[in-house]
Protein backbone atom coordinates (compact mmCIF):
# COMPACT_ATOMS: atom_id res chain seq x y z
CA UNK A 1 0.00 0.00 0.00
CA UNK A 2 1.25 3.05 -0.94
CA UNK A 3 1.56 6.53 1.35
CA UNK A 4 2.51 6.90 4.65
CA UNK A 5 2.85 3.70 6.93
CA UNK A 6 0.60 5.74 9.61
CA UNK A 7 -2.32 5.83 7.30
CA UNK A 8 -1.97 2.17 6.16
CA UNK A 9 -1.67 0.49 9.25
CA UNK A 10 -3.85 0.06 12.35
CA UNK A 11 -3.06 0.19 15.12
CA UNK A 12 -4.78 -2.79 17.38
CA UNK A 13 -3.26 -2.09 20.99
CA UNK A 14 -0.47 -1.23 23.11
CA UNK A 15 1.30 -3.77 25.56
CA UNK A 16 4.18 -3.32 27.25
CA UNK A 17 6.70 -6.06 27.37
CA UNK A 18 6.94 -6.76 30.88
CA UNK A 19 3.22 -6.87 31.31
CA UNK A 20 3.27 -10.15 29.25
CA UNK A 21 6.36 -11.78 29.22
CA UNK A 22 8.65 -13.50 32.18
CA UNK A 23 8.45 -17.39 33.77
CA UNK A 24 5.03 -16.21 36.46
CA UNK A 25 2.92 -14.61 32.65
CA UNK A 26 4.01 -16.99 30.20
CA UNK A 27 2.91 -14.50 27.71
CA UNK A 28 -0.94 -15.31 29.15
CA UNK A 29 -1.58 -11.78 28.55
CA UNK A 30 -0.52 -11.72 25.21
CA UNK A 31 -2.58 -14.56 24.07
CA UNK A 32 -5.56 -13.37 25.81
CA UNK A 33 -5.01 -10.04 24.28
CA UNK A 34 -4.82 -12.08 21.27
CA UNK A 35 -8.09 -14.26 21.70
CA UNK A 36 -9.76 -10.88 21.45
CA UNK A 37 -8.00 -9.95 18.10
CA UNK A 38 -9.39 -13.35 16.48
CA UNK A 39 -12.86 -12.90 17.93
CA UNK A 40 -12.41 -9.20 15.97
CA UNK A 41 -11.24 -10.22 13.02
CA UNK A 42 -14.06 -13.82 12.71
CA UNK A 43 -17.10 -10.86 13.18
CA UNK A 44 -15.24 -8.20 10.77
CA UNK A 45 -15.30 -11.98 8.72
CA UNK A 46 -18.70 -12.57 9.07
CA UNK A 47 -20.66 -9.70 9.45
CA UNK A 48 -19.97 -6.33 6.15
CA UNK A 49 -17.80 -3.36 7.46
CA UNK A 50 -20.03 -0.75 5.61
CA UNK A 51 -17.85 1.89 3.30
CA UNK A 52 -19.01 5.22 1.92
CA UNK A 53 -17.32 6.77 -1.03
CA UNK A 54 -16.50 3.72 -3.03
CA UNK A 55 -18.68 3.59 -6.42
CA UNK A 56 -18.73 -0.69 -6.44
CA UNK A 57 -19.74 -1.50 -3.51
CA UNK A 58 -21.51 -0.33 -0.07
CA UNK A 59 -19.84 -2.86 2.14
CA UNK A 60 -16.67 -5.03 2.57
CA UNK A 61 -15.68 -8.65 4.59
CA UNK A 62 -12.55 -8.73 5.73
CA UNK A 63 -10.19 -11.52 5.14
CA UNK A 64 -7.33 -12.27 7.25
CA UNK A 65 -4.77 -14.50 5.01
CA UNK A 66 -2.11 -14.94 6.97
CA UNK A 67 0.17 -13.97 10.27
CA UNK A 68 3.61 -12.12 10.03
CA UNK A 69 6.10 -10.25 11.88
CA UNK A 70 9.75 -11.91 12.91
CA UNK A 71 10.72 -15.19 13.68
CA UNK A 72 10.25 -14.25 17.84
CA UNK A 73 6.63 -12.97 17.00
CA UNK A 74 5.83 -15.76 15.16
CA UNK A 75 6.87 -18.62 18.17
CA UNK A 76 4.77 -16.13 20.81
CA UNK A 77 1.59 -15.91 18.84
CA UNK A 78 1.60 -18.81 17.30
CA UNK A 79 2.46 -20.61 20.21
CA UNK A 80 5.29 -22.58 17.86
CA UNK A 81 7.04 -25.54 19.59
CA UNK A 82 8.53 -26.52 16.62
CA UNK A 83 10.85 -22.75 16.60
CA UNK A 84 14.64 -21.89 15.46
CA UNK A 85 15.28 -21.85 19.09
CA UNK A 86 14.73 -25.69 18.99
CA UNK A 87 18.32 -26.48 17.88
CA UNK A 88 20.23 -29.58 18.37
CA UNK A 89 24.07 -30.00 17.89
CA UNK A 90 23.09 -33.57 17.44
CA UNK A 91 20.49 -32.80 14.33
CA UNK A 92 18.26 -34.64 16.21
CA UNK A 93 15.80 -32.39 18.33
CA UNK A 94 12.22 -31.52 17.87
CA UNK A 95 13.05 -29.38 15.02
CA UNK A 96 13.32 -25.86 14.35
CA UNK A 97 10.48 -25.13 11.69
CA UNK A 98 6.75 -25.07 12.35
CA UNK A 99 6.56 -25.44 8.35
CA UNK A 100 8.35 -28.65 8.46
CA UNK A 101 10.19 -31.89 10.09
CA UNK A 102 13.57 -29.77 9.76
CA UNK A 103 16.23 -30.20 12.34
CA UNK A 104 14.63 -33.60 13.39
CA UNK A 105 16.93 -36.89 13.03
CA UNK A 106 18.08 -37.52 9.33
CA UNK A 107 16.40 -34.25 8.47
CA UNK A 108 19.55 -31.62 8.21
CA UNK A 109 17.92 -28.17 8.15
CA UNK A 110 20.79 -26.99 6.35
CA UNK A 111 19.95 -29.19 3.35
CA UNK A 112 18.04 -27.03 0.76
CA UNK A 113 17.72 -29.52 -2.27
CA UNK A 114 14.27 -29.76 -3.26
CA UNK A 115 13.82 -33.05 -2.95
CA UNK A 116 14.93 -33.23 0.55
CA UNK A 117 12.88 -30.27 1.20
CA UNK A 118 10.07 -32.21 -0.08
CA UNK A 119 10.63 -35.16 2.23
CA UNK A 120 10.69 -33.02 5.07
CA UNK A 121 7.13 -31.95 4.64
CA UNK A 122 5.52 -35.20 4.39
CA UNK A 123 2.97 -36.55 7.56
CA UNK A 124 3.87 -32.73 9.41
CA UNK A 125 2.24 -33.28 12.72
CA UNK A 126 0.75 -29.38 14.05
CA UNK A 127 4.13 -27.54 15.38
CA UNK A 128 1.79 -26.20 18.44
CA UNK A 129 0.50 -28.32 21.42
CA UNK A 130 -2.34 -26.15 21.61
CA UNK A 131 -4.34 -24.49 18.63
CA UNK A 132 -3.37 -21.08 18.42
CA UNK A 133 -6.71 -19.08 18.72
CA UNK A 134 -6.16 -17.16 15.19
CA UNK A 135 -5.59 -20.47 13.48
CA UNK A 136 -8.83 -21.78 15.73
CA UNK A 137 -11.11 -18.64 14.91
CA UNK A 138 -10.74 -17.76 11.37
CA UNK A 139 -11.40 -19.18 8.07
CA UNK A 140 -8.08 -20.95 7.00
CA UNK A 141 -7.14 -24.05 4.69
CA UNK A 142 -7.22 -27.08 7.16
CA UNK A 143 -4.68 -28.98 5.53
CA UNK A 144 -2.36 -25.51 5.28
CA UNK A 145 -3.27 -24.24 9.11
CA UNK A 146 0.97 -24.09 10.28
CA UNK A 147 1.37 -21.65 7.04
CA UNK A 148 -0.93 -19.13 8.53
CA UNK A 149 2.29 -18.14 10.01
CA UNK A 150 4.35 -16.16 7.03
CA UNK A 151 7.88 -16.24 6.82
CA UNK A 152 9.07 -12.57 6.64
CA UNK A 153 11.68 -11.74 3.81
CA UNK A 154 12.81 -8.37 5.71
CA UNK A 155 14.32 -10.41 8.64
CA UNK A 156 15.06 -13.68 7.05
CA UNK A 157 16.95 -11.78 4.20
CA UNK A 158 17.70 -8.21 4.62
CA UNK A 159 18.42 -8.63 8.34
CA UNK A 160 19.34 -12.58 8.36
CA UNK A 161 20.94 -14.05 5.21
CA UNK A 162 21.89 -11.47 2.85
CA UNK A 163 23.06 -9.71 5.91
CA UNK A 164 24.99 -12.27 6.86
CA UNK A 165 26.81 -12.41 3.39
CA UNK A 166 27.60 -9.18 3.52
CA UNK A 167 28.94 -9.08 6.46
CA UNK A 168 30.79 -12.23 5.78
CA UNK A 169 32.58 -10.66 3.02
CA UNK A 170 33.79 -7.65 4.56
CA UNK A 171 35.47 -9.77 7.19
CA UNK A 172 36.38 -12.47 5.01
CA UNK A 173 38.35 -9.50 2.77
CA UNK A 174 40.49 -8.64 5.92
CA UNK A 175 40.90 -12.29 6.73
CA UNK A 176 42.53 -12.85 3.10
CA UNK A 177 44.39 -9.31 3.74
CA UNK A 178 43.09 -8.15 0.25
CA UNK A 179 42.57 -4.55 1.01
CA UNK A 180 46.65 -4.91 2.52
CA UNK A 181 46.63 -2.52 5.61
CA UNK A 182 44.40 0.04 5.15
CA UNK A 183 42.11 0.39 7.75
CA UNK A 184 38.57 0.24 8.32
CA UNK A 185 38.39 3.86 7.92
CA UNK A 186 40.27 4.60 4.94
CA UNK A 187 38.47 1.51 3.37
CA UNK A 188 35.14 3.56 4.07
CA UNK A 189 36.60 6.59 2.87
CA UNK A 190 37.84 4.86 -0.07
CA UNK A 191 34.07 3.38 -1.16
CA UNK A 192 32.48 6.65 -0.12
CA UNK A 193 34.40 8.61 -2.71
CA UNK A 194 34.07 5.82 -5.15
CA UNK A 195 30.53 5.86 -4.41
CA UNK A 196 29.59 9.56 -4.88
CA UNK A 197 31.71 9.69 -8.08
CA UNK A 198 30.30 6.87 -9.46
CA UNK A 199 26.33 8.05 -8.85
CA UNK A 200 27.54 11.46 -9.76
CA UNK A 201 28.69 9.90 -13.23
CA UNK A 202 25.49 8.03 -13.62
CA UNK A 203 22.49 8.97 -11.47
CA UNK A 204 22.41 5.99 -9.72
CA UNK A 205 21.85 5.21 -6.08
CA UNK A 206 24.37 2.17 -5.06
CA UNK A 207 27.34 1.14 -6.00
CA UNK A 208 29.05 -2.38 -5.45
CA UNK A 209 32.69 -2.19 -7.14
CA UNK A 210 33.72 -5.60 -7.96
CA UNK A 211 37.41 -5.28 -8.81
CA UNK A 212 38.79 -5.97 -5.59
CA UNK A 213 42.71 -5.03 -5.55
CA UNK A 214 45.68 -7.31 -4.74
CA UNK A 215 43.70 -10.50 -4.74
CA UNK A 216 46.58 -13.65 -4.49
CA UNK A 217 45.94 -16.49 -7.23
CA UNK A 218 45.19 -18.86 -4.20
CA UNK A 219 42.33 -16.82 -2.73
CA UNK A 220 40.78 -15.88 -6.60
CA UNK A 221 37.84 -18.72 -6.05
CA UNK A 222 37.42 -17.68 -2.65
CA UNK A 223 36.54 -14.16 -3.89
CA UNK A 224 35.05 -14.95 -6.78
CA UNK A 225 32.53 -17.25 -4.71
CA UNK A 226 31.36 -13.89 -2.49
CA UNK A 227 31.24 -11.94 -5.49
CA UNK A 228 29.10 -14.18 -6.96
CA UNK A 229 26.95 -14.68 -3.30
CA UNK A 230 26.15 -10.91 -3.54
CA UNK A 231 25.49 -10.83 -7.00
CA UNK A 232 23.08 -13.14 -6.92
CA UNK A 233 21.87 -11.76 -3.65
CA UNK A 234 21.46 -8.54 -4.88
CA UNK A 235 19.68 -9.84 -7.96
CA UNK A 236 17.22 -11.72 -6.31
CA UNK A 237 15.86 -8.60 -4.71
CA UNK A 238 16.32 -6.55 -7.72
CA UNK A 239 13.39 -8.86 -8.74
CA UNK A 240 11.21 -9.13 -6.04
CA UNK A 241 10.90 -5.03 -6.20
CA UNK A 242 10.48 -5.26 -9.76
CA UNK A 243 7.61 -7.53 -9.65
CA UNK A 244 3.74 -6.96 -9.20
CA UNK A 245 1.98 -9.18 -6.45
CA UNK A 246 2.04 -12.00 -8.97
CA UNK A 247 4.77 -13.46 -10.51
CA UNK A 248 5.36 -13.96 -14.24
CA UNK A 249 6.60 -17.20 -14.90
CA UNK A 250 10.22 -15.66 -16.32
CA UNK A 251 10.01 -13.78 -12.81
CA UNK A 252 9.22 -16.87 -10.49
CA UNK A 253 12.45 -18.80 -12.66
CA UNK A 254 14.73 -16.01 -12.21
CA UNK A 255 13.72 -15.82 -8.80
CA UNK A 256 14.27 -19.44 -8.34
CA UNK A 257 17.67 -19.02 -10.31
CA UNK A 258 19.08 -16.19 -8.28
CA UNK A 259 18.01 -17.67 -4.99
CA UNK A 260 19.33 -21.03 -5.38
CA UNK A 261 22.48 -19.45 -6.67
CA UNK A 262 23.09 -17.19 -3.68
CA UNK A 263 22.43 -20.16 -1.21
CA UNK A 264 24.85 -22.64 -3.27
CA UNK A 265 27.34 -20.34 -3.20
CA UNK A 266 27.27 -19.58 0.47
CA UNK A 267 27.35 -23.29 1.06
CA UNK A 268 30.83 -23.20 -0.93
CA UNK A 269 31.88 -20.22 1.09
CA UNK A 270 30.97 -22.01 4.61
CA UNK A 271 33.01 -25.54 2.97
CA UNK A 272 36.24 -23.15 1.93
CA UNK A 273 36.23 -21.32 5.64
CA UNK A 274 35.68 -24.19 7.39
CA UNK A 275 38.93 -25.96 5.02
CA UNK A 276 40.88 -23.28 6.14
CA UNK A 277 39.92 -23.14 9.61
CA UNK A 278 38.06 -19.75 9.61
CA UNK A 279 35.07 -19.29 11.41
CA UNK A 280 32.82 -17.50 8.81
CA UNK A 281 29.77 -18.25 6.75
CA UNK A 282 28.17 -20.00 9.89
CA UNK A 283 24.67 -21.68 9.16
CA UNK A 284 22.05 -19.91 10.92
CA UNK A 285 18.48 -21.15 10.88
CA UNK A 286 17.12 -18.20 8.69
CA UNK A 287 19.02 -19.89 6.13
CA UNK A 288 16.23 -22.64 6.15
CA UNK A 289 13.59 -20.07 6.54
CA UNK A 290 14.80 -19.11 3.17
CA UNK A 291 15.14 -22.08 1.57
CA UNK A 292 11.16 -22.29 2.77
CA UNK A 293 10.63 -19.10 0.37
CA UNK A 294 12.55 -21.03 -2.14
CA UNK A 295 10.52 -24.65 -2.03
CA UNK A 296 7.31 -22.61 -2.78
CA UNK A 297 8.19 -20.85 -5.40
CA UNK A 298 9.71 -24.51 -6.76
CA UNK A 299 6.29 -25.80 -5.52
CA UNK A 300 4.03 -23.06 -7.51
CA UNK A 301 6.17 -24.14 -10.90
CA UNK A 302 6.11 -27.88 -10.31
CA UNK A 303 2.09 -27.61 -9.62
CA UNK A 304 1.83 -25.15 -12.55
CA UNK A 305 -0.12 -23.09 -9.88
CA UNK A 306 0.30 -18.75 -9.89
CA UNK A 307 3.60 -17.49 -7.20
CA UNK A 308 2.48 -14.81 -5.22
CA UNK A 309 5.05 -12.30 -4.64
CA UNK A 310 6.97 -13.29 -1.47
CA UNK A 311 7.56 -9.32 -0.70
CA UNK A 312 3.84 -9.45 -0.01
CA UNK A 313 4.90 -10.91 3.52
CA UNK A 314 7.33 -8.46 4.23
CA UNK A 315 7.71 -5.89 7.27
CA UNK A 316 9.87 -3.28 6.34
CA UNK A 317 6.34 -0.93 5.99
CA UNK A 318 5.24 -2.42 9.40
CA UNK A 319 8.79 -1.71 11.09
CA UNK A 320 8.34 1.72 10.81
CA UNK A 321 4.93 2.07 11.92
CA UNK A 322 6.02 -0.04 14.66
CA UNK A 323 9.25 2.53 15.06
CA UNK A 324 6.35 5.46 14.87
CA UNK A 325 4.40 3.99 17.98
CA UNK A 326 7.20 2.84 19.76
CA UNK A 327 9.30 6.72 19.78
CA UNK A 328 5.58 7.77 20.81
CA UNK A 329 5.68 5.67 24.03
CA UNK A 330 9.32 6.78 24.96
CA UNK A 331 7.77 10.43 25.08
CA UNK A 332 5.14 9.61 27.45
CA UNK A 333 4.89 8.94 31.34
CA UNK A 334 5.82 5.02 32.36
CA UNK A 335 2.65 4.84 34.54
CA UNK A 336 0.39 5.74 31.87
CA UNK A 337 2.24 4.69 28.88
CA UNK A 338 -0.90 2.38 27.33
CA UNK A 339 -3.40 5.14 27.26
CA UNK A 340 -1.42 7.87 26.13
CA UNK A 341 0.50 6.00 23.29
CA UNK A 342 -3.02 5.10 21.54
CA UNK A 343 -3.82 9.20 21.76
CA UNK A 344 -0.40 9.89 20.38
CA UNK A 345 -1.02 7.43 17.44
CA UNK A 346 -4.12 9.15 16.99
CA UNK A 347 -2.78 12.60 16.70
CA UNK A 348 -0.27 11.06 14.20
CA UNK A 349 -3.21 9.72 12.42
CA UNK A 350 -5.08 12.49 11.62
CA UNK A 351 -1.88 14.77 11.40
CA UNK A 352 -1.07 12.52 8.17
CA UNK A 353 -4.74 11.95 7.61
CA UNK A 354 -5.01 14.34 4.10
CA UNK A 355 -1.26 13.64 3.08
ZN1 LIG B 1 10.92 -25.89 7.10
Amino acid sequence: MLGVSVTTRFLYSVLQGKEYSGKSKKNEPLHRLIDHLAKDLRTCYDKPIPIEGVSWTKQVHLICLGFKGDLQGLIKVGKLSRNFMRDTATGNGPGICHLCRAGQEGMPWHNTEYCAMKAMKKDVPPPWKEEPSLVAQLPHSPSHKAQFFCVDLFHTLLKGVFGDIAANCVVSCYDLNIFGKLSIDKLLEYIYNDLRGFCKQRSLQLHMNERLPGIEETWKDYVSDMVGALKSASAFMHTLHHSGLWLLDAERDALICDGLASVNFFQRLADTAFSLGYTRWKYQPKYHFFAEVLYSLQEARELDVPAMNPLSWATQLDEDFVGKISTASRQVSSRTIHTRTVQKYLLLLRAHWDS
